[in-house]
């Protein structure tokens, strides 16, 4: 077993009864195990790959929810897409939209719906998608972590969280996919961290 796969079955395990700690429990959730070979996120399965994709997502900042099947028969269905383009946009600077990579949708899609699996029917929340430049850079600004030439300007990033989902658990998941880089912010407020995900070069950061 890889040292990675080791860190994610141990997570897994060790975070499954406090995974819902302060809300209802699925029952499902209690069996909550990686598969032989998560890391490996290509041999989950066929039916996996292949079936209609559904993305659900939440933007705290708008208060927007939507529910989409974005990918069917190995194409992705247009007007969907345009539809994650504008939820995915800058909510904080002027609305503004991008083509959002399609490989990042697939990775919040696998998120979701490997979680799923174990009875986590929650929608992903976006706190952040596409950024302009100004906002960007406005975020530096701030304090918000932020890279000078953050993949947020290029369509290629958000800062995703499920509600109740352990970051670590979460950020091990994302990273699974191998789809890109991975950045793990852990907070203590009542709301907790975020993972960012990107689909640059496969690397993993703690900020
Ligand atoms: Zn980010």
């Amino acid at each position: 077993m890889t040292a990675r796969r080791a860190f994610l079955k141990k997570s897994l395990f060790l975070t499954a009864a406090g995974l819902f700690a302060d809300t209802a429990l699925p029952t499902s959730a209690l069996a909550l195990e990686p598969p032989p070979d998560i890391f490996d996120a290509e041999v989950l399965d066929l039916d996996f790959w292949v079936k209609p994709r559904v993305l659900e997502v939440i933007r705290p900042a708008s208060g927007e929810r939507a529910k989409i099947l974005y990918w069917k028969d190995g194409e992705v269905i247009d007007s969907a897409y345009q539809e994650l383009c504008h939820l995915l946009r800058d909510v904080n600077g002027g609305n503004k939209m991008i083509a959002i990579d399609p490989k990042l949708l697939e990775t919040l899609w696998g998120t979701q719906a490997f979680v799923a699996r174990y009875g986590i029917s929650t929608p992903l929340e976006i706190l952040s998608g596409y950024r302009t430049p100004e906002s960007n850079q406005r975020l530096r600004e701030q304090g918000v972590p932020a890279a000078r030439k953050s993949l947020h300007m290029d369509g290629r990033a958000a800062d995703i969280r499920i509600p109740h989902l352990d970051s670590n658990v979460l950020g091990g998941l994302v990273r699974s996919f191998q789809r890109g880089g991975v950045g793990f912010y852990y907070r203590n407020d009542a709301r907790g961290g975020w993972i960012h995900a990107d689909t640059g070069l496969q690397r993993t950061w703690k900020g």
